[in-house]
């Protein structure tokens, strides 16, 4: 396909290529859509085996974070970024401050954050040639590791969750099934521990199962996680793990955990719904770290944070009012929230205020 084909079948507003020989850089900054605000989204660093990839990528990465900000209410647009580069040989300081003049060339327009393969060093780099950048250093003002938030709003959807199934939501009363232990997987576990909930956890990684299995949650198999009898599937580990393969399995009520893109296929999404297993769309639960890198720019605290976090529990309890109004998995009823608040807020136009604007430094010396 043409570039202007793609991008137009995306529907995204601009697609910046950015190159600098003497650094080596070769990135693309895709902006899907700022119509409620300015693009915020990571930026991802990767060996991508051709440019194509690399485009496909960010485009798909970039029109996610538009409806992730929608969703949660946000003044955000959508947007993503990628280097084409291996992170562990690629990198340097010249790297980083090259794409940092082109982000920051954008006015504002693109806010970039930390994605796979970035560390804080590499957006301590950025930082020095852009102030449009989030998710830096505490000692930046920063808002810092975003996992504990990431956790805590995925509690609040699986709280709504439980609402709109069972009618209560005390969490202590049901079991869940948690796919992944890592940094927002061993987090949600302690919250769910200290509800009393009965957990069971898999991981790869022995030494986080240990560290979960010593909060009181019972380990099982990697394999095994999908038999388990619980009441909430909860992944937090990959994508695609809701396919044709498991679900037949599943004896779960809910699913609600943090990973992206749960669902291997649309089809997943309506068998869940006709198994009537209760999906809480992933983006809108796992919302929790982008709402609290977007108050960096407010001025981080934590108990702003925790607030905007809670807010999760009203969006996804939205989420499924609509499912139920237009009769359409939840899956479904995500997306079409987020493009009813673009479209609605994109269409809003200010009653006109009487006088015309006056912008410091614009004032008119004569009539013109
Ligand atoms: P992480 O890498 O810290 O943890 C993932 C864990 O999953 C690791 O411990 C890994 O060993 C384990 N794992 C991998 N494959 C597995 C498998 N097949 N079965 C069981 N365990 C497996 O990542 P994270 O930051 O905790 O993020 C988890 C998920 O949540 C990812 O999908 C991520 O994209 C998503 N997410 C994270 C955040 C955040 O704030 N960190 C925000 C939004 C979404």
């Amino acid at each position: 396909m043409e570039i202007f084909e793609t991008i137009g079948s995306t529907q995204h507003e601009q697609v910046v290529f950015c190159n600098n020989n003497d650094a080596g850089l070769r990135a693309i900054i895709a902006i899907h859509n700022t119509t409620l605000g300015p693009a915020l989204g990571g930026l991802r660093m990767w060996p991508y085996g051709s440019e194509q990839e690399a485009l496909d990528d960010v485009l798909r990465l970039s029109r996610g974070m538009t409806y992730k900000a929608a969703v949660s209410g946000l003044n955000l647009g959508g947007g993503k970024s990628v280097i084409i580069g291996d992170p562990r040989k690629d990198k340097s300081e010249a790297l980083f401050r090259a794409l940092g003049r082109f982000i920051d060339s954008l006015n504002g327009r693109y806010i970039t954050a930390e994605d796979v393969g970035i560390d804080v060093n590499d957006m301590e780099f950025l930082f020095q040639e852009t102030n449009n950048v989030v998710g830096v250093h505490q000692v930046h003002g920063g808002s810092g590791d975003p996992s504990p938030y990431t956790a805590y709003g995925t509690l609040q959807g699986i709280k709504a969750a439980l609402q709109w199934k069972f009618g209560d939501q005390e969490v202590g009363k049901y079991s869940f099934a948690v796919q992944g232990a890592g940094h927002v997987g061993l987090h949600l576990i302690k919250l769910l521990r200290e509800e009393g909930s009965k957990v069971f956890v898999s991981d790869f990684n022995s030494e986080a199962v240990a560290e979960a299995v010593e909060t009181g949650a019972e380990a099982v198999g990697l394999e095994d996680i999908y038999d388990v009898d619980a009441d909430v599937f909860s992944p937090c580990a990959l994508g695609a793990v809701v396919n044709a393969e498991t679900i037949p399995r599943f004896k779960f009520k809910i699913v609600a955990g943090a990973a992206n893109n749960q669902l291997a296929t649309e089809e997943s999404g309506d068998e869940l719904a006709a198994r009537d297993i209760l999906y809480a769309p992933d983006y809108a639960v796992n919302a929790g770290g982008l709402m609290n890198v977007s108050i960096e720019f407010e001025g981080w605290n934590k108990e702003r944070a925790m607030r905007m976090t809670r807010t999760i529990y009203y969006n996804v309890s939205k989420i499924f009012s609509i499912a139920e109004r237009d009769e359409i998995p939840s899956y479904k009823a995500a997306d079409r929230m987020a493009e009813e608040r673009i479209d609605i807020i994109g269409r809003l136009k200010l009653p006109h205020m009487g006088k015309p604007h006056r912008f410091p430094g614009r004032e008119r010396t004569h009539a013109c």
